[in-house]
């Protein structure tokens, strides 16, 4: 019953009943140790990389499971070369595909068939049968500012947003193929719901770019993805929730720099909002009762799922997001 619990927190139908749960990864070295799904293969090997996400709801008493734990899936498959991480190491890349946003990059007709894209699929796959109503199973792509940092490189990716906005519109257009068509399959594959990662956090795009580049982008992906999406930007997004509300997400998947009663007073009643504990303070290095205090706070601000902010650092104990779970289903209507 968990999947329609999660699912009813995201659409917000009825009474107020919070869920657990991440859009982003869970993957520790413990739930690694315990599971003997570790980095790499967790990341290009489906049963394996199901095996660690599903130890999200077997082990940890979440309600959704999510099998993508890195950020390069639909990267690789575009060509970029990806280092997929070892035990301690979340995957990462160095390399970018073109140097100037004015190049134009060639989607691969058969991005999709594409062992990266295929290994997650796969793993979806595995997970809507091993889990079906006991959890919600969560897709996740990237949106196509993130994929410009990842073909062009961070730096010249802002850089040209500054200088040479037109072309970077240009490459959105193209790009948004790429998360539109990676999204449908993994709904294709089982996934019940997206996770839509765009890393415009405030440091990096300031909230006029949010407007002008990304919100009519957002809009557009909650409109053609065909299912409740939730999108997650790191960092304060305070100056850009007003936005975000606007785009039709089902959910905001928010991070800590944004205090809880703010996130939830900018949100309005529309917007579905998951995350905004801690990481370090809370998951990593917290106290049982500061655990229970921190719930209790998302519960009091009506946060929809309660869970980590963005991806688990890997050293974080096991033991601290089980009792972010257990605290959780005290206050469910029903247990
Ligand atoms: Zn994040």
């Amino acid at each position: 019953m968990s999947k329609k619990l999660f699912m009813n927190a995201l659409s917000q139908a009825g009474e107020y009943n919070p869920a657990c749960g991440s859009a982003t990864s869970i993957a520790t070295m413990e739930l690694m140790d315990k599971t003997g799904a570790f980095f790499p293969e967790a990341n290009i090997d489906a049963e394996k990389m199901a095996l660690l996400a599903g130890a999200g709801c077997s082990e940890l008493g979440f309600d959704n499971v999510m099998p993508l734990f890195g950020v390069w899936h639909e990267s690789a498959a575009l060509g970029c070369r990806v280092d997929w991480g070892e035990k301690h190491r979340m995957p990462d890349c160095q390399h970018h595909l073109c140097e100037n946003v004015g190049d134009e990059i060639k989607i691969p007709h058969d991005f999709l068939m594409r062992e990266s894209c295929q290994t997650p699929l796969k793993a979806i796959k595995i997970l809507k049968k091993r889990f079906d109503r006991d959890a919600a199973v969560t897709g996740k792509v990237f949106g196509p500012w993130t994929l410009g940092y990842h073909v062009y490189g961070v730096e010249n990716f802002l850089i040209a947003s500054l200088l040479e906005p037109d072309e970077v519109k240009k490459a959105m257009r193209k790009l948004i193929e790429v998360t539109v068509a990676f999204a449908n399959a993994q709904i294709d594959a089982g996934a019940d719901t997206i996770c839509l990662g765009d890393h415009c956090t405030r440091d990096l795009c300031s909230p006029d770019t949010y407007r002008d580049f990304l919100k009519e982008i957002h809009q557009e992906l909650a409109e053609r993805i065909k299912c409740p999406l939730i999108l997650h930007i790191c960092g304060d997004t305070s100056d850009r929730i007003r936005y975000i509300a606007e785009t039709g997400v089902a959910c905001f998947h928010f991070d800590s720099k944004v205090p809880t009663a703010t996130a939830r007073s900018l949100a309005g009643d529309k917007l579905a909002l998951m995350g905004g504990t801690s990481n370090y303070d809370v998951i990593r290095t917290g106290s049982p009762e500061k655990i229970a205090a921190d719930v209790l706070e998302k519960v009091n601000n009506k946060i929809n799922v309660i869970g980590p902010e963005c991806a688990v650092p890997l050293d974080a104990p096991m033991e601290n997001l089980k009792i972010l779970a257990r605290e959780t289903k005290k206050y469910r209507r029903e247990k």
